[in-house]
């Protein structure tokens, strides 16, 4: 039996890990639009703030899947699936056949409504691309604008502050990381970054990012600019449905499935 698996992320290389495990006939293949073998993620501000290599990321080697028997295809994007007749069409033009599918797909970051986000040297923070590009940027720059005081916005701006820059973090509530803090322990991260030497801006809504066509730095919707070398939105994320909606799987705010996981699509 030939297992698909689409997405080289955490959930699809779990994935992989348990079909091994299990022991059982399958040839497992895993697709992923990212060049990289898959890696953990969470530690991505390590990188930007120079404690950790991009290899100490990856979470295990070609030689190892190559040992395994597990076909790797990557850097090669899903684009469509074909449920009826279960072939798939990736964006290297290739067609493959499969027995079952599984989705790993992740989120992709959301983006409030900003003028100027097209803007060279305006940056994401999902991935390794990202984290490539934003140290690209940082190594030529001297100050940095995060934009999103969650989690992520936290975590970049104090490891572009480690990195030696000079760093904004602007956040349109009036406390940082609401989600997962209260009141008093929102204020001592604010206070704990500041000491740090980063301007922590709350209560602010970036309306447009500034600059001919490199960003220049943000505008607020009470007039005020900040001026930066660039701009990195951490503003969020949202399930990842674009292949389910062009293979017409149902999709509501992410995809659909019952109570087995099944997603409208057979196998
Ligand atoms: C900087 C950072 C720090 C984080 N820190 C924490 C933390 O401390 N604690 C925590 O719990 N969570 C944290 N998270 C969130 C955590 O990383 C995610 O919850 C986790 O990565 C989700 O895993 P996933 O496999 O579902 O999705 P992802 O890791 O997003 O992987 C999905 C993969 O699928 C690929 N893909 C998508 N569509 C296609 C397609 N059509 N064809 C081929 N490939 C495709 C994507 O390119 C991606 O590589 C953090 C995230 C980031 C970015």
């Amino acid at each position: 039996m030939k297992v698909f698996v689409v997405g080289a992320g955490m959930a699809g290389h779990a994935l992989v890990e348990e079909l091994l495990k299990a022991g059982q006939a399958v040839e497992i293949h895993l697709f992923g639009e990212e060049r990289s073998l898959p890696y953990n993620r969470i530690f991505l501000s390590d990188i930007i703030a120079g404690r950790k290599l991009p290899s100490q990321l990856i979470l295990k080697s070609y030689q190892r899947y190559e040992e395994e028997g597990v076909k790797l295809h990557l850097g090669e994007r899903m684009e469509r699936i074909f449920p009826d007749t279960k072939k798939i069409i990736t964006s290297r033009g290739s067609v493959y056949s499969y027995d079952r599918l599984v989705l790993a797909l992740g989120s992709v970051p959301s983006m409030p409504p900003v003028k100027g986000v097209e803007k060279k040297g305006v940056f994401t923070f999902r991935n390794m691309g990202d984290v490539y590009g934003i140290l690209e940027m940082a190594r030529v720059s001297k100050r940095a604008v995060v934009i999103g005081g969650g989690l992520l916005g936290v975590e970049l701006s104090s490891a572009l502050r480690e990195a030696g820059l000079d760093v904004s973090l602007v956040h349109i509530l009036d406390r940082l990381m609401e989600q997962w803090l209260d009141e008093t322990a929102s204020r001592m991260l604010s206070r704990k970054l500041e000491g740090m030497g980063i301007r922590v801006l709350l209560g602010s809504r970036t309306v447009e990012v500034m600059g001919e066509r490199k960003a220049e730095g943000i505008r607020l919707s009470n007039g005020e600019v900040l001026e930066g070398d660039f701009v990195v939105f951490a503003t969020g994320v949202r399930p990842n449905t674009s292949l389910a909606v062009a293979s017409g799987l149902k999709v509501n705010r992410g995809i659909l499935v019952n109570d087995f996981l099944e997603t409208s699509a057979q196998d």
